[in-house]
């Protein structure tokens, strides 16, 4: 059998112009063919992210950074706001690094609030907040501005945000709305191969960490600094990654930052659909549903029948498309389908006749 398409929420279809980029000839990282490659692509990390501020690349998946991030930044106390397994999981990575953390829980399939936030920051305990903008287990999207709306109200918390399956898809003006430091890993909406994380930092993030006696050294935001100042990494990166990422900027601002964000929310609302047509209802709480993925229910239909979710993976991916059977404690009675990347409404549309022809047979 052929290769089978990725739909899961990551890693995610990599396309061949991509992969092309990345298997060009290895070069030196600290000679002048790595630094103008680096300086090539800087100023549109920055017009990505709407930053005036250094774009750092790390070679790691994202859980490198967002350890580093409770390194380099949790000094007191974290709070750790916790709605799905990707953010109840940096609780415990806080807690794994030693530091002092609290967990801020809501239910899965909700957002999290920013009167709730508000409501514990309001302790004075804390000098850190974590934050997942679109939690890929759950499939839910929190309003990052209202979060990050209180940064104004708490200047000496340090907020840091996971935008892992999001940067790219939707606008996050990263200096605009005043956060500290926001990081996506390249396997998820960038569309690259797993294994490189593009990361920024607020001075005041960069301030604060120079002042962290025991930050480490892979993951020192300080390091990260100086380096990116100089267009290198602290330590030799994946220079494989880097072509490749110059290659999806060259992409990405070919097709338009706008037109990627609508393109990405245009297929998130045909999977919605898609799914709705089925009577099956969505995980995420109304008006919170992420724009990069969905993820569906698997509760009784008006037909009664509820669908075997391993067998409907299997019945899809006979047909060449590879979708989630969900994530954590949620697996089985929801299922997962991600539209982030570089798919189309017809590539959206023959998963979607898979799928149906997938029911059919359950
Ligand atoms: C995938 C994902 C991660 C973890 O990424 P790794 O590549 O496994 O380190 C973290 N946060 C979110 C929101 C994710 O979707």
């Amino acid at each position: 059998m052929g290769h089978v398409k990725l739909h899961i929420p990551g890693p995610v279809e990599v396309s061949e112009k991509t992969f092309r980029a990345f298997c060009q000839p290895m070069i030196g990282h600290r000679g002048q063919g790595f630094k103008d490659l680096y300086a090539s692509i800087q100023p549109k990390l920055q017009a990505l992210l709407y930053t005036k501020q250094l774009v750092f690349l790390s070679t790691s998946s994202a859980w490198g950074v967002m350890e580093g991030a409770v390194r380099n930044l949790v000094h007191k106390k974290v709070l750790n706001c916790m709605c799905g397994a990707f953010s109840d999981k940096w609780f415990d990575v806080a807690k794994r690094c030693g530091k002092d953390a609290e967990a801020l829980q809501v239910p899965w399939g909700s957002p999290i609030r920013a009167e709730q936030v508000d409501a514990r920051l309001a302790t004075g305990q804390f000098d850190a907040l974590t934050l997942i903008h679109n939690e890929t287990s759950t499939g839910v999207m929190s309003p990052l501005a209202e979060v990050a709306a209180l940064k104004q109200k708490y200047p000496d918390v340090t907020f840091i945000v996971d935008s892992v399956s999001s940067m790219t898809a939707t606008k996050i003006e990263f200096d605009a709305l005043g956060i500290d430091v926001l990081l996506a890993g390249s396997q998820k909406a960038f569309a690259l191969p797993p294994g490189l994380t593009v990361f920024v930092c607020s001075p005041a993030a960069l301030a604060k960490a120079a002042t962290a006696p025991d930050r480490g050294y892979y993951f020192d935001f300080v390091e990260f600094q100086k380096n990116a100042e100089q267009h290198m990494t602290p330590s030799t990166p994946s220079i494989g990654h880097v072509y490749a990422l110059a290659s999806k900027l060259e992409d990405i601002f070919a097709e338009g930052l706008e037109a990627r964000f609508a393109r990405h929310r245009k297929l998130a609302e045909m999977t919605r659909a898609w799914a709705q047509g089925h009577g099956f209802t969505l995980f995420p709480e109304p008006g919170y549903e992420s724009v990069t993925l969905t993820c569906v229910n698997n509760g009784a239909r008006p037909n009664g029948r509820v669908v075997d979710v391993p067998k409907l993976q299997k019945l899809t991916k006979d047909q060449g498309f590879l979708i989630d059977g969900g994530y954590g404690k949620i697996k089985g009675t929801t299922f997962r389908i991600s539209n982030m990347g570089d798919e189309t409404e017809e590539t959206m549309r023959q998963l979607y006749a898979a799928l149906d022809n997938a029911l059919k047979q359950l």
